[in-house]
């Protein structure tokens, strides 16, 4: 504004006429009218996170864990998570994104979401790993990172991911392992200080319980969270004995159907 008027004055000094005026008047008219198109924006984009049902109806992300390595993540925005659906049936909320870490069937069931936003985004380990590097997804409300998952028989680094989370709102993260060994990586990402680490450890298919201790040592997450760590379908990939073994620093168990505030 400052400026706008220091042009004005400088105009008027300079042409002292009415058209060097009236042109200062047009600039401050297309100035007022792109203004008003801001705000008319802001308001639009108000109304829509309005629109949008509050379903979440906390400040911070909330998330839910549904066994195997099946997460659903509520944003303060009320946008609407999946990693990785395969586990539990609380599907029902319209998804916004859908994440999958590689392409096994207890990761990959897209077709159990099957409400969707109409702008619904699904990132499988195939965009993650577009061009043979792990990408980044800024997507407003949140911000996805790739990162590497693999290095073990069943699981390679260049078809699986793991995936950093962090959230517009209060700029907390979530980092999920997908199925994997110890990665390269994974000493990498304790500059990221990540708020929440889920870590698989079923000691079949991916490392077990003590390699997995290593990594969230190596990680330095906040919370380290054991899932995907049993090779049994029917108890949903959670088994509280198996999780209580997982000797880490600042160990976090969810249960699975169990949901926890990102704060
Ligand atoms: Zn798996």
């Amino acid at each position: 504004m400052k400026n706008l008027i220091i042009l004005i004055t400088a105009a008027v000094i300079l042409f002292s006429g009415c058209s060097a005026a009236d042109a200062a008047q047009e600039k401050i008219g297309s100035q007022d009218i792109s203004q008003t198109n801001i705000l008319s924006q802001t308001t639009a984009q108000e109304n829509i996170t309005e629109t949008k049902a509050d379903i979440n109806g906390e400040e911070a992300a909330t998330l839910l864990y549904m066994g195997q390595a099946s997460v659903r993540i509520v944003t303060a925005e009320n946008n609407v998570i999946y990693i990785d659906p395969y586990a539990g049936d609380q599907y029902d909320l319209p998804a916004d994104l859908i994440l999958v870490t590689h392409a096994h069937f207890d990761h990959n069931q897209i077709s159990k979401v099957e409400k969707r936003n109409p702008d619904c985004i699904i990132i499988t380990q195939d965009e993650a790993l577009a061009n043979g590097e792990h990408q980044v997804f800024n997507l407003g409300y949140v911000t996805v990172e790739a990162v590497e998952a693999g290095y073990n028989d069943w699981h390679d680094i260049t078809d699986s991911v793991g995936y950093v989370l962090t959230f517009s709102s209060n700029g907390m993260s979530v980092y999920v392992t997908g199925d994997t060994s110890a990665t390269e990586q994974m000493p990498l990402l304790a500059e990221k200080e990540i708020d929440y680490a889920f870590f698989c450890c079923d000691g079949v298919f991916n490392m077990g319980l003590e390699e997995a201790a290593w990594c969230a040592e190596q990680v330095r997450a906040k919370h380290n969270i054991p899932y995907h760590m049993t090779t049994n379908t029917e108890n949903n990939g959670f088994d509280r004995s198996i999780a209580e073994r997982f000797e880490v620093e600042n160990l976090l168990i969810i249960e699975d159907g169990e949901e926890i505030k990102i704060e």
